[in-house]
């Protein structure tokens, strides 16, 4: 079988921040990279689930949600997909930050955690949540439009 894109890219030199992973069509996947990778330090899994259900309510609620197609969670817990469609890489970071500072400001019950809307609804951290969220935003609210990319 052929190596898959996301796994040409050289992990070992993959720093914090947000990157245009592909583009199939008109839709774009970005890596919105919230570790360093195999550096020892991972979202837990319940924090990473509890940013799923908060990022996809923010972007699915917001200006742009018309242009998003999906966000999830990476299976190594270093980071999330935002897949978007007919968005300019500035409007993709601006949802992006948007919703980065919604999920680090967030209080109360983590929206679609409950038995009948979600598969593990228990599996929650929402002060670890925030914190990564908090800490991540720092990062993005660093990055240029323009800069969106690996080889930036
Ligand atoms: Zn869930």
């Amino acid at each position: 079988m052929e190596r898959i894109a996301s796994f040409c890219v050289d992990h070992t030199k993959l720093k914090r921040g947000m990157y245009l992973s592909r583009r199939d069509g008109d839709v774009d996947t970005w890596d919105i990279r919230m570790k360093e990778p195999n550096h020892g330090d991972y979202l837990s899994t319940g924090c990473a689930h509890t940013l799923e259900h908060l990022f996809a309510t923010c972007a699915r609620n917001s200006a742009y949600k018309e242009g998003v197609v999906y966000v999830g969670p990476m299976g190594c817990r270093t980071g999330f997909y935002l897949l978007t469609r007919g968005l300019t890489p500035a409007e993709a970071l601006r949802l992006t930050v948007e919703c980065y500072r919604f999920m680090a400001n967030f209080e109360g019950p983590v929206p679609g955690a409950s038995e009948t809307e979600c598969g593990n609804y228990r599996d929650m951290d929402l002060p670890a949540a925030k914190r990564e969220a908090a800490a991540m935003l720092a990062v993005l609210e660093a990055l240029s439009p323009d800069a969106l990319r690996y080889d930036a």
